[in-house]
């Protein structure tokens, strides 16, 4: 049967990536509760969020603001459900991020952890972060270079309402795997490294659906998938 079939639930298309996860952590001897999933919800229907919902999913990402706010607030009954934004922030939207998200997964702008920050201070609540990382340093790519990141997250420890919780790459796809690799190992050890300094750091958010077994292998402890999950976007 293809990907693309629609009589695929989203519940068989979950159990299958939880399959293909527990077969990458295995093979990494590494612990199944270390890597958790985020079904990246992007254009898909507050219906079949609800459907990942009722199949036990509890973690969604969003990349527009407007999208994230409307999702959220209609399925705000949803008990534990947990809001991460994973796209680029324009200033103008940190005010809707900082009230609908649990989490932001893509912060490289001071300036907008600082706007975030004063947000969710009015707001009496704690926003977890992630740096977002350019591993494959794409001049066309967010994020920032991995030898910023230390002194860049030293910034961030005066956002009192903000929650440090590690980092987050998106890398070029690679015909090459070892050049993959080693971003991946680099990546990762500066991850553990920052997790020796700060005590808040617990997250790797590295791997979608083409690189999620290496991601395992160096160490992602946050897999991020949606066309797997949710079928393909129509737009
Ligand atoms: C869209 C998106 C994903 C999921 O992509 P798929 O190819 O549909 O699995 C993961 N991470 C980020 C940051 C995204 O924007």
């Amino acid at each position: 049967m293809s990907e693309n079939n629609v009589n695929i639930t989203i519940a068989n298309r979950l159990a299958t990536a939880h399959d293909k996860m527990t077969i990458a952590i295995q093979k990494a001897g590494r612990q199944v509760n270390d890597v958790s999933l985020i079904a990246v919800s992007k254009t898909m229907s507050c219906d079949k969020v609800q459907q990942a919902y009722d199949a036990g999913q509890r973690k969604f990402g969003e990349n527009y603001a407007q999208e994230l706010q409307e999702k959220a607030q209609q399925l705000q009954s949803l008990q534990g459900i947990e809001w991460h934004f994973i796209g680029p922030i324009q200033s103008n939207k940190t005010a809707i991020v900082a009230q609908n998200a649990h989490w932001v997964d893509s912060i490289d702008r001071v300036k907008i952890a600082k706007r975030l920050d004063q947000h969710c201070q009015a707001l009496g609540k704690k926003l977890n972060i992630l740096v977002q990382v350019n591993i494959s340093q794409s001049p066309s790519k967010a994020g920032i270079p991995l030898q910023d990141v230390d002194s860049f997250i030293d910034e961030l420890r005066e956002f009192k309402s903000l929650t440090v919780r590690g980092l987050m790459a998106i890398p070029d796809a690679y015909e090459d795997k070892s050049i993959q690799n080693k971003e991946f190992q680099a990546l990762h050890t500066c991850f553990l490294q920052l997790q020796h300094k700060h005590i808040s750091i617990d997250t790797l958010s590295l791997g979608m659906t083409a690189d999620m077994e290496d991601a395992i292998l160096f160490g992602s402890t946050m897999i991020r998938l949606g066309t797997a999950i949710f079928g393909p976007r129509v737009s």
